[in-house]
């Protein structure tokens, strides 16, 4: 590469013109190439940096889930809420929140599914019982009135899981839902 023609090229970290010695010369100096070594390693080290950072703030939600001791920003993923709604909760006193030192919160996972535990609404273990026996039929009418046998009609309801309800002794189901299903030419009134 070396030789004695002058060749001007061009420093890689200053910019300035220079008359380099061979074609692979980048730097007009050796100072120049100390400072964009200095450059290139800080520059990776900031890639790096931020690919952590990345990684801590993709954290996948299976990582938290199987921790105990969670940050207010892992409990915000894991609700899927923001900080300001997991302090908020801590703050209500809605959920428990360990002071772990003057910035740093943390929170059990246990008082998070007891949260949950807590909060959820019961759900009616008879929903059938909300049902209007005005607004139903029951099965020997709809048997009547549709023309099916008692068999079919009890596949129907089962297959499709429409709620019933006994009272005295006979079993009742929705209108609108037996209509819907049974009627394919619903009479308008
Ligand atoms: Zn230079």
């Amino acid at each position: 590469m070396s030789s004695n023609i002058r060749i001007t090229r061009v420093c890689q970290y200053c910019g300035s013109e220079f008359e380099a010695k061979t074609t692979v010369t980048k730097y007009c100096s050796e100072v120049c190439g100390k400072r964009h070594y200095k450059a290139r390693t800080r520059e990776a080290k900031v890639q790096v940096s931020n690919a952590e950072t990345k990684a801590v703030l993709e954290k996948p939600l299976q990582e938290i889930q199987s921790k105990e001791i969670l940050t207010v920003r892992d409990a915000a993923k894991l609700l899927s809420c923001s900080i300001r709604t997991v302090y908020n909760l801590i703050d209500r006193g809605t959920l428990n929140g360990i002071k772990f030192s003057e910035r740093k919160t943390l929170l059990r996972r246990s008082d998070i599914d007891r949260f949950f535990e807590d909060a959820v609404m019961p759900i009616p273990k008879r929903p059938e019982k909300a049902l209007n026996i005005k607004d139903c039929y029951h099965m020997g009418e709809i048997q009547l009135k549709f023309n099916i046998s008692e068999k079919a009609l009890y596949d129907i309801i089962k297959r499709n899981n429409i709620p019933k309800v006994q009272q005295g002794k006979f079993v009742y189901a929705p209108k609108s839902i037996i209509d819907q299903l049974l009627n394919p030419f619903p009479r308008k009134s």
